[in-house]
């Protein structure tokens, strides 16, 4: 069972309905740091005992993308998804494992507007 009462007011907030696979799968990308594929989030509900199938794992994440809840990034050639907050932010992301950082833009250089700022996170740097 997903955690409906947690994800109801979200979905709601960005004007989508609560389904239950959005429901599973905002489970899924809740439960990790990294973003994740669509894949990693199917083969996660299929250990679960859910019967999503990877099209509406996709559809799900397709959706919730494009309502700005979740935010997409390719990392090793691959699409990953991540959970965001809903303050508008941009992204500082870890070029070596794929670590996203939310940052609030306030100093706007020439009006210039950032969306994905690459470099190498704490731990990776350590190293
Ligand atoms: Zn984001
Ligand atoms: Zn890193």
């Amino acid at each position: 069972m997903a955690d409906t009462e947690r994800w109801e007011p979200i979905l709601a907030a960005v004007g989508i309905r609560a389904t239950n696979q959005r429901l599973l799968v905002l489970d899924a990308l809740a439960a990790h740091r990294l973003p994740v594929s669509a894949q990693r989030v199917h083969a996660e509900l299929q250990d679960r005992g859910e019967r999503t199938g990877l099209t509406t794992v996709y559809r799900a994440l397709a959706s919730m993308t494009e309502a700005g809840l979740v935010h997409a990034f390719t990392h090793a050639g691959e699409a990953v998804y991540r959970l965001c907050g809903s303050a508008e932010h941009h992204h500082l992301v870890c070029r070596v494992c794929g670590l996203v950082a939310e940052r609030e833009e306030k100093d706007l250089v020439d009006g210039f507007r950032a969306e994905e700022v690459y470099g190498i996170c704490a731990a990776c740097a350590e190293r």
